[in-house]
């Protein structure tokens, strides 16, 4: 039996996915992580949560669908999940809340779908409790949560120090046009970077850097040297153990791509092109070239973790 107790409130956040212009990976620290230097670059791919009113007393609650969700866990492994506690823990607030997201950034694809899903879960419980943090709040317990979860709540352009974490706003120019070569079958992060380590191994590794050249080509808004100047030191890697990738990148640059990049940990294949007719094209021609899964087209820089609706249905059934 249950009774009606109150209205059910709920916020939807959207919560874009990053390219990583630039990754520069260096030496192995004692703490496990790398020291790196990413330019992150978020693009308008977006996955949504839904944080809604639960039934006191219930605890989290959560469903999700779309892009590889068949895989993830609904329970305490997911970011999600962990955010939201981390979260109700933090501001010690009660944590009945039912959580849905709609995942439409690859999974295990280099483009740091578990960070914005966790970012995504933190501004919509924030909101969705009224507990109202800062942003300097709300960075603490993203970082905690993962490298990259800083970056998704911020979103834009901005190069990310320590392991990614630490972020500085980039000054750019001009929208950006992506076409993105989605495999089927992702790639763990950890297993990349050990591959880079045992690629490495018995060569010094030099401090990660900014590299100054595609700053300078953002900041002109200058596509075509942007496109010459994205690297990745992960990608030797990512080919290492998915050489079918260094076809991947052939391919779209020979269809005219400005720069063509392994994204993150791959193994998504991130193509600049010149303009929205150009990144037509190369999505098409690489759709029919049978070479990836799927192929996602989308612009950069997107904005980050931010509310887009917010309102009351429905209401709460809560046992008798
Ligand atoms: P990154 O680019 O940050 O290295 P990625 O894009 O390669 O990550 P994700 O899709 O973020 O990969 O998934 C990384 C890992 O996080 C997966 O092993 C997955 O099981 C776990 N994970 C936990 N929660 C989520 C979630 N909500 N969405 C996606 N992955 C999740």
């Amino acid at each position: 039996m249950h009774n009606v107790s109150s209205v059910v409130r709920s916020v939807t956040v959207r919560v874009p996915a990053k390219v990583n212009l630039q990754l520069s990976v260096g030496p192995l620290r004692v703490d496990g992580y790398h020291e790196i230097v990413s330019v992150f670059h978020a693009v308008n791919v977006y996955d949504e949560v839904i944080a809604a009113d639960g039934v006191p007393g219930s605890g989290i609650t959560l469903n999700m669908e779309g892009a590889g969700s068949e895989y993830l866990s609904n329970s305490e492994d997911n970011l999600v999940w962990r955010a939201a506690t981390a979260l109700a823990q933090y501001a010690d607030v009660a944590l009945d809340v039912e959580l849905q997201v709609k995942k439409k950034i690859p999974l295990s694809g280099g483009m740091a779908g578990g960070s914005a899903d966790a970012a995504a879960a933190l501004v919509a419980c924030d909101a969705l409790w009224r507990i109202g943090l800062g942003r300097e709040e709300l960075d603490v317990l993203a970082a905690r949560l993962g490298a990259d979860v800083t970056f998704a709540l911020h979103g834009g352009t901005a190069i990310g120090t320590g392991r990614g974490e630490r972020l500085t706003p980039a000054l750019i120019s001009g929208q950006y046009h992506w076409v993105f070569a989605v495999s089927d079958e992702g790639l763990s992060t950890p297993a990349v970077y050990a591959e880079c380590d045992r690629l490495r191994e018995g060569r010094e590794v030099q401090a990660p850097t900014v590299a100054e050249d595609l700053m300078a080509a953002l900041r002109r808004g200058d596509s075509v040297a942007v496109g010459k100047a994205m690297r990745n030191d992960l990608q030797v890697a990512s080919i290492s153990l998915r050489p079918q990738l260094e076809l991947v990148l052939e391919t779209g640059l020979s269809f005219g791509a400005l720069g063509g990049i392994v994204s993150g940990s791959g193994p998504t294949c991130a193509f600049l092109a010149r303009d929205e007719e150009q990144a037509l094209d190369i999505a098409a021609a690489l759709s029919g070239s049978g070479m990836c899964s799927s192929v996602l087209h989308a612009t950069g820089p997107a904005h980050g973790a931010r509310v887009v609706d917010s309102g009351t249905s429905g209401s709460i059934l809560s046992p008798r």
